[in-house]
């Protein structure tokens, strides 16, 4: 276990200790080899990454999983969208015939908010989609089938969509729970469950949490591989 002030990163695999990559400081760490993305979050106009980007951003960039539990508010959008951006442009072109980012989030409210952050950032051209309950579904489906690189969604019009085979999910790589602990807590878990027996096994996963209780604890030991944990603030575990 690292800590550095009360940033806490943790190497879940008990097995084999990896050493944890180090925080970035800046940007440029960050991005140095993908042109446009640093120029990009300049342009947004923010000046240094939040602390829970700088530890999850070299350690998503390396292809491992990821659990963050941060409070609201601490930048975790940004630290699971660039990586994964720059996941899905390096992905092989016979993995690219459908969305390659899947972000599962508890609400509209949410979905509609990350988004707006992904539309902030033209990386490559990725186009993405929401998809939530209560929205139009033909419209969510014509969108769908226009294709799309990116989609955000909640699980339960996800799901909808899924088993009545209006999204093939056998292209994502790249899969995020987003505020993990809400999505348990509204009773998301069957829906979470059948989405992601469609989502091949050798993808990378992120987990994104306000607090750390037994119930998200399984989530992540079904779901994620050799993971990697940050926190920021205090927890007891
Ligand atoms: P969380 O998902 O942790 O609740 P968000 O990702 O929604 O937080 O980010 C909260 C706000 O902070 C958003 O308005 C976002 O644009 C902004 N933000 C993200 N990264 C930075 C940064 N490095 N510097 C300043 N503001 C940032
Ligand atoms: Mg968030």
């Amino acid at each position: 276990r690292k800590e550095n002030n009360n940033i806490f990163v943790d190497d879940l695999r008990e097995q084999t200790k990896r050493p944890i990559p180090n925080p970035v400081r800046t940007f440029k760490e960050a991005f140095r080899a993908f042109p446009g993305i640093v120029e990009n979050i300049l342009q947004v106009g923010f000046a240094k990454p939040t602390p829970i980007q700088s530890q999850a951003w070299p350690i998503l960039l390396k292809g491992f999983d990821l659990i963050g539990i941060a409070q609201t508010g601490t930048g975790k959008t940004l630290a699971y969208l660039l990586p994964g951006f720059i996941h899905m442009d390096q992905q092989p072109r016979e993995k690219q015939g459908g969305p390659g980012m899947l972000v599962l989030t508890p609400t509209r409210e949410l979905a509609l908010q990350i988004e707006e952050e992904c539309n902030k950032y033209r990386f490559k051209g990725f186009k993405s989609v929401c998809i939530y309950g209560g929205g139009d579904r033909k419209a969510q489906i014509n969108r769908v089938t226009r294709g799309v690189d990116v989609v955000i969604a909640t699980p339960g019009r996800l799901n909808d969509l899924q088993m009545n085979e209006h999204l093939s999910l056998r292209f994502v790589t790249y899969l995020v729970l987003d505020e993990a602990d809400r999505m348990l807590d509204m009773g998301f878990e069957p829906q979470i469950m059948k989405i992601l027996l469609d989502i091949r096994p050798d993808r990378q996963t992120v987990m994104t949490s306000a607090t750390w209780p037994p119930a998200v604890r399984r989530l992540a030991k079904s779901y994620l591989k050799d993971a990697m944990m940050v926190y920021v603030g205090t927890l007891d575990l």
